[in-house]
């Protein structure tokens, strides 16, 4: 297939990696248990349709993103598969989710009283209860009640119950075992009041890869899915194999030999020491690879290079060894002949976490499947 786009950096994102890291889930969760895609913001920034179509291909059940728009464009290309909306729409657009036949999370009384306004055909929704996050959800038995009991006689369908843990990527599991044991509870304490067919899950990657005995009915798998592990402490101690989907590369668009005491970009930041070889890459801060990154290492032919001076809105410099031809591939993120920069080494080198970095690199960046 044809790529139509003119620059020479671009995203790939690995289906058969999406595909493998679904299925290594599908192992532990198979049927009648489910797994959710999260497929939110753009899947993750790999691709939110393609990643949702290779998931469900490889045995996902379901998928799941934050936004009523992220579901909306979502069932534009995948027609029937249940989609659980994450956060909270607002109640005049009930009636928006139900024609898409998207599921919502609900946990105020009062959203539910003002939605049955707008609502004219069925809405499944999923009730949230807050077990510990302290984002959003139901946070004690009476909300619950008040909930529940505005959700009587409205067109309005439950079809889950589900509650998100904040710490089971961490060793230490006080707080994790906190938040089963309230959801337990509610589960317990609410069951007789919900419909007998209905779905509970509480796990996101950390919780599914960890404690699958407590994982009730389905868990959202995000991270995992795209390859990156939610901690290093889940995979040590899961060994279950992921890939990586995602790589970053671009191509040598000039260059150079500098002489000693010339410097580099901006604020005239990098002054060379000697006669040097310096490549320029096309891709900056306005494709999301921030100024921060300056210093960090790119590959070519297998070999580590420093990003010198500072990274403009559309292009950095790299200090080379040599000459090296115009239209040489430069590996960002991925594997360039046996050398491998991981999105975890650039998570590292910004103090972050790795899900904040597929999604940084933003849509001025082309992603090319295969
Ligand atoms: N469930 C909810 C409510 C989330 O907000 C997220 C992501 O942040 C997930 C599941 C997926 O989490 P992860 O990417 O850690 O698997």
């Amino acid at each position: 297939m044809e790529n139509h786009f003119y620059r020479d950096t671009w995203a790939e994102v690995d289906l058969n990696a999406i595909k493998h890291n679904i299925k290594q889930m599908k192992m532990i969760y198979q049927s009648p248990k489910k797994v959710y895609a999260v497929v939110k913001a753009n899947g993750y920034g790999h691709g939110d349709v393609e990643v949702a179509k290779a998931a469900l291909e490889a045995g996902a059940d379901q998928l799941a993103v934050a936004l009523l728009d992220e579901g909306i464009r979502l069932r534009k290309h995948i027609p029937d598969t249940p989609i659980l909306v994450l956060g909270r729409i607002r109640p005049r657009d009930a009636q928006i989710a139900a024609w898409h036949n998207l599921t919502v999370t609900v946990f105020q009384a009062d959203w539910v009283v003002e939605a049955r306004q707008y609502l004219h055909s069925n809405l499944n929704v999923h009730i949230k209860f807050d077990t510990g996050m302290n984002r959003l959800g139901i946070r004690t038995a009476a909300e619950a009640y008040d909930v529940l009991k505005e959700l009587k006689s409205t067109s309005i369908e439950i079809t889950g119950v589900y509650s998100h843990l904040a710490t089971a990527d961490e060793d230490e599991r006080t707080h994790l075992e906190k938040q089963l044991k309230r959801f337990r509870q509610y589960i317990e304490e609410f069951k007789p009041q919900l419909p007998e067919e209905i779905e509970f899950h509480i796990g996101n990657s950390a919780g599914a890869m960890r404690f699958k005995d407590s994982m009730y009915d389905a868990v959202r798998f995000g991270i995992g899915m795209y390859g990156l592990y939610p901690s290093e402490l889940v995979k040590e101690q899961t060994g279950i194999p992921l890939k990586p989907a995602f790589s970053l590369i671009s191509q040598l668009s000039h260059i150079k030999k500098i002489n000693p005491g010339e410097t580099i970009s901006y604020g005239a930041t990098y002054t060379a020491l000697e006669e040097e070889w310096v490549g320029t890459v096309p891709i900056g801060y306005g494709d999301g690879w921030i100024r921060k990154l300056q210093g960090f290492e790119v590959i070519i032919d297998g070999k580590k290079y420093p990003i010198v001076g500072r990274i403009c809105m559309d292009q950095f410099m790299v200090k080379l060894d040599r000459y090296i031809p115009i239209d040489t591939k430069v590996t960002i993120i991925g594997e360039n002949n046996g050398e491998f920069v991981s999105t975890d080494d650039v998570a590292n080198h910004l103090e972050t976490i790795n899900y904040e970095i597929p999604c940084m690199i933003n849509e001025r960046v082309p992603r090319v499947y295969f």
